[in-house]
């Protein structure tokens, strides 16, 4: 069964940065977010130790209240998958959009580690 943690990596971690505008079409595919075809989702061009620093970074309020949340003190490489409304279920069609942005993430656990992607800014 996939751990919070292993599931955080697997819905937002590429250390890859995208080449091409059909970038979404993919890898929301290859990492296994089209059953329902998930609305929004956005993965992160960094490292993997580099994203889990950020559990270490400026804590902040998540969106739901909870205080579990932190941003990143430098910009990162992301890139936001937004299901487009043509899309045909089960045809998950997604705008592909590169962003320099500061991350938020909830982070739990011993080790301390990335759980969900909270936003970015
Ligand atoms: P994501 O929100 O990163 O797209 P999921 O919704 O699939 O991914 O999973 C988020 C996980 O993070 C859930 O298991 C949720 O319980 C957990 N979590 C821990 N802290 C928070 C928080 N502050 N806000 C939202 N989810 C959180």
């Amino acid at each position: 069964n996939e751990s919070p943690a292993k599931k955080f990596q697997r819905q937002h971690i590429d250390p890859k940065l995208p080449l091409s505008s059909t970038y979404c079409n993919k890898k929301m595919e290859q990492q296994d977010m089209t059953q329902g075809c998930k609305p929004l989702n956005t993965f992160v061009h960094e490292p993997l130790k580099k994203i889990q620093a950020v559990c270490f970074q400026e804590k902040v309020t998540c969106k739901d209240g909870k205080t579990n949340c932190y941003r990143s003190t430098s910009k990162m490489h992301t890139t936001d998958c937004s299901l487009l409304d043509t899309s045909k279920y089960p045809d998950c069609k997604y705008q592909t959009v590169q962003k320099e942005r500061y991350i938020i993430l909830a982070c739990e656990g011993n080790p301390f580690v990335p759980v969900h992607f909270d936003a970015s800014v």
